[in-house]
């Protein structure tokens, strides 16, 4: 049983254990499994027994599914472990987008407080496979805090590339307590990006953005841990946000593969939601025109800024599979969709609430039925972006044109038995 690099465009092969980041023709790389040997296992029962496992790779809820996602020894396998988050009962933030059956996935409670832990195990096993000693990723948010993290876990040297300018330095925080090594450069995000695969080729560095296929691979497990908690029924929706666009195409490949294997009988439709202010594959898929970049790309939601994705092919391919939707929310609905999901007491950054915005949406424009079974991904922790939280309780995004329709603001009082008996009175 073994993998193979193969372009998602021209389909030229590779061999899997030399590092390479995209095809000759320019295409990016797809991991390829051996399905026709896969299907000789029975998958599920090994799925099942490894189910809260104590024993490790398995205990992690990405190498649980290890035959689907990369079939490595054990001794280069980097992990926390990740995965194992709760599927929530979706409760107020449910009744806000007019669902009955609503579930939310907190991807936010992974080792550093994103789904970006399951890419990175992956990711991080690959670097250590090909012999890796130093990774690098153009990043300043939650790719960066969590390869830091896996590196440190490993004992390799981590290299970030960050543009000057405006760094969002609430997740820079953690990359930097992790101990990755920092580098502004003197460019925007792009010229970041280009500096550190141009240093990736030239100095044997390991890259880790999500060009890298084996990420791709990892985050996979969201679906199959997802199926597993629901006893491999599947739900008619999946809902996620879109910024780069990896974990979507990671989502609907691994559900490709389950179908193709026949572990689930069943296409799930998967529904993309991405910021109205950074929205190239909505555009594309709404008015059905080429795929075309969206300059300054502009949102509160800062991890799904993002202009230029690089995984937007593999990613329509899956909508396309999976008969799919893409829609686009505006700042405000996904700071409202926040506010329901915090006050269920899940919470997650703004990013993550494009999903129950999205679902909002699209249940209003009927295109999900409020009877359906929806599974909704929440990407990142609450306290990823606290300034977002308190500056919308604190009616302080005015200045974005931004209304705090549901603000719980602190109330200031007098320190006396009166004044709180007058304040909590009206909620007895
Ligand atoms: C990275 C990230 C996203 C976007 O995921 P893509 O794979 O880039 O589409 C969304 N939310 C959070 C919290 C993220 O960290
Ligand atoms: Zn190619």
């Amino acid at each position: 049983m073994d993998i193979n690099l193969k372009c998602a465009d021209c389909k030229k092969s590779y061999d899997p254990y030399i590092v390479r980041y995209s095809c000759e023709c320019g295409g990016t790389l797809d991991v390829e499994h051996d399905l026709e040997s896969l299907r000789k296992l029975d998958l599920k029962k090994i799925f099942e027994e490894r189910w809260r496992s104590r024993q490790k790779p398995y205990d992690s809820g990405v190498w649980r599914y290890k035959e689907l996602i990369f079939p490595v020894p054990d001794e280069f396998i980097v992990s926390k472990p990740e995965g194992n988050t709760n599927l929530y009962d979706a409760g107020k933030a449910g009744k806000y987008a007019g669902l009955k059956n609503f579930l939310l996935k907190h991807e936010g409670e992974n080792p550093t407080c994103s789904f970006k832990d399951r890419g990175m195990t992956c990711g991080m096993t690959a670097a250590r496979r090909m012999g890796a000693k130093i990774v690098a990723c153009a990043s300043t948010g939650n790719t960066s805090a969590s390869m830091a993290a896996y590196a440190a876990t490993a004992g390799m040297l981590s290299i970030i590339f960050i543009p000057e300018g405006k760094i969002a330095y609430g997740k820079l925080t953690q990359a930097l307590a992790y101990g990755g090594k920092t580098l502004q450069i003197r460019g925007d995000f792009d010229d970041a990006m280009t500096l550190v695969q141009e240093v990736c080729g030239k100095l044997n560095i390991y890259l880790l953005n999500s060009i890298n296929p084996y990420r791709i691979e990892g985050q996979k497990a969201i679906g199959f841990e997802i199926l597993q908690q629901l006893n491999w029924e599947v739900p008619d929706w999946f809902i996620l946000p879109g910024g780069n666009l990896g974990n979507n195409t990671a989502l609907s490949k691994g559900l490709i593969e389950l179908y193709e294997l026949g572990i689930i009988a069943k296409k799930p439709r998967i529904a993309v939601i991405q910021a109205s202010g950074a929205n190239p594959l909505f555009l594309m898929w709404k008015n059905k025109t080429p795929y075309k970049r969206v300059p300054h790309a502009d949102t509160i939601a800062t991890a799904i800024k993002i202009g230029n994705p690089v995984s937007w092919k593999k990613s329509y391919r899956g909508i396309e599979w999976s008969n799919g939707v893409v829609e686009q929310v505006t700042d405000q609905e996904i700071m409202d969709a926040k506010a329901w999901v915090d006050a269920a007491g899940i919470g997650a950054e703004p990013a993550s609430c494009a999903t129950v915005a999205g679902a909002k949406k699209l249940v209003e424009a009927g295109v999900i039925n409020p009877d359906e079974k929806v599974v909704g991904i929440l990407t990142g922790h609450l306290l990823k972006d606290p300034d977002a939280t308190s500056n919308y309780h604190k009616s302080s995004l005015g200045d974005i044109g931004i209304a705090s329709r549901f603000a719980n603001a602190p109330v200031q009082i007098e320190p006396t038995l009166e004044a709180v008996r007058r304040q909590i009175g009206t909620l007895l």
